[in-house]
């Protein structure tokens, strides 16, 4: 059985425990865990402090920073098949797509290494002669980084490539769920020649070692993605250290289609803006708004392209859609639909778990109009279930598609551009997509409002909200 280490001030080593990993497409235990209890998550802490403190890596100047950002992105780019197949091993995210999300991943790495030595101060020009007044930018100091279990390398890659070009040091908790590609990680960031205790990488479970690292008077910033309840947790737990927070949270984004969309190009996206990912993402187009009147018409087109989806073993390149990560999703779903179906909600297709071993769960498709508050309309279900409702004016559409309290994603489809615009500044979400759905780039801001949570990941800004402002008076 294979066996990972933890990480701490560059060294691999046990945890002071160990847990079994399963692999989803079977049930099966297929690894052993380090388990990071008190003893490690402070070695990892006090490593990361005493780096920062040293200045070796904060105070390298910031090109410097950027070329090793750079080795590391192409040793991402050259470890990219063992990277991908170890995700897919642990969590069971599709070999397709695991393979496609590292090629970004490794540009998520190069757009911070090009940006580390562009995070610039200003001069102030005040009132006095005499008096010369600057803003330096410093790094916040050491980070918490905490990743769930789906896209571990892309959600720390959005955390550790902007806190590393900023000039703080890192402990990154990966999740108790499919740990092994960011402790596969660890072993290539430690070839890259960064000094040692900069990243430091353990794993355990949350209510544990998750409350240590938050707690801990040494962390500066905790940098989290998760669910909302763990979010309050974590709130919480920062009032300890007064640590600032940074949340990137749940889901139940709207995908709106209008009578005059491009039917055949928004059923395409709504597949895949539900099923990518086995439904198991952030930004899951999850509640399909829809005009009444092409709805049946929709969901017929909608039906017959679900139910032609190739699902099977993660492994296998032409699976289309593979297992939950953890049998909890899965009764999640079945009790979510049972309550649904209660109120009157219609499964269109999908609706039952698969009778295999593993966790499948087939795509599902569910008709609210006779139950406008089924749960299924209010809960992320992390899994490959779409909620549909229609609606009879834009005003309706933009009603419904606002009556969530997540606000992360949102999908419009229309060929009226005035319409487009009027919606994207009535949606109340931290992406708007029009016409498309999941594009991302490095560039582009990421996260939401609301229990979808607060501040942003990609782009400047997430560098620079790594930084803290000094505030520098010279006389001269
Ligand atoms: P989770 O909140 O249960 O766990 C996330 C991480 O937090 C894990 O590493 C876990 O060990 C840790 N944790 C748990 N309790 C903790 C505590 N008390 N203190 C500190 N750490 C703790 O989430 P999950 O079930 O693993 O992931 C699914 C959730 O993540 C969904 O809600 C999903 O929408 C969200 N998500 C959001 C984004 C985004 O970018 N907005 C991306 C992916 C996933």
């Amino acid at each position: 059985m294979q066996k990972f280490q933890q990480y701490i001030d560059g060294a691999f080593t046990d945890g002071a425990a160990q847990f079994e990993s399963r692999d989803p497409a079977t049930g099966r235990t297929w690894a052993i865990m380090p388990e990071a209890r008190a003893d490690d998550v402070n070695a990892a802490v006090e490593a990361a402090a005493a780096a920062f403190m040293s200045q070796e890596w904060s105070g390298m100047t910031a090109s410097a920073r950027g070329k090793l950002l750079f080795r590391l992105a192409d040793l991402i780019a050259q470890n990219a098949q063992s990277l991908a197949e170890l995700e897919t091993r642990d969590t069971g995210k599709i070999i397709r797509e695991t393979s496609a999300q590292i090629a970004y991943v490794a540009e998520y790495y190069r757009y911070y290494a090009g940006l580390a030595d562009k995070i610039e101060g200003a001069h102030l020009p005040i009132d006095k002669p005499d008096m010369e007044v600057w803003l330096r930018r410093e790094p916040v100091g050491v980070v918490a980084a905490i990743v769930p279990w789906n896209s571990q390398l892309f959600l720390s890659a959005v955390k550790i490539g902007p806190a590393l070009a900023a000039g703080c040091t890192i402990v990154l908790k990966a999740s108790e769920e499919g740990p092994a590609p960011l402790l596969e990680f660890a072993r290539i960031f430690d070839q890259a020649g960064f000094p040692k205790g900069v990243l430091n990488v353990i794993t355990g479970f949350g209510a544990d070692c998750g409350t240590i690292l938050t707690t801990h008077p040494k962390i500066d910033h905790i940098a989290f993605t998760g669910g909302p309840e763990t979010a309050r947790h974590i709130v919480r737990n920062s009032a300890e250290n007064l640590a600032s927070t940074s949340l990137e949270l749940g889901g139940k984004s709207p995908f709106i289609v209008f009578d005059d969309a491009d039917v055949g190009s928004a059923v395409n996206a709504q597949i895949s803006g539900i099923f990518a990912a086995t439904g198991q993402s952030c930004v899951a187009g999850s509640r399909l708004i829809v005009a009444n009147t092409i709805k049946d018409r929709f969901l017929d087109r909608l039906k017959e392209k679900a139910e032609a989806i190739v699902i099977g073993a993660p492994d296998d390149m032409t699976t289309e859609v593979g297992p939950l990560c953890t049998r909890g999703q899965l009764d999640t779903a079945i009790s979510l639909i049972a309550a649904s179906v209660d109120q009157g909600a219609v499964v269109i297709t999908g609706g039952h778990p698969l009778e295999c071993e593993g966790n499948y769960f087939p795509p599902t498709i569910i008709d609210c109009t006779d139950a406008p508050d089924a749960p299924c309309l209010r809960h992320e279900f992390f899994g490959p279930v779409l909620s549909v409702l229609g609606f009879d004016t834009e005003a309706q559409a933009l009603e419904i598609a606002n009556d969530t309290p997540f606000g992360l994603a949102s999908g419009v489809f229309t060929k009226d551009l005035a319409r487009a615009h009027r919606m994207i500044r009535g949606l109340d979400a931290g992406i708007v997509w029009v016409n498309t759905y999941r594009a991302v780039s490095p560039i582009a801001p990421f996260g939401g409002s609301g229990l979808s949570g607060q501040g942003r990941e990609g782009g400047l800004q997430a560098a620079l909200d790594y930084t803290k402002v000094k505030s520098v008076w010279l006389r001269t």
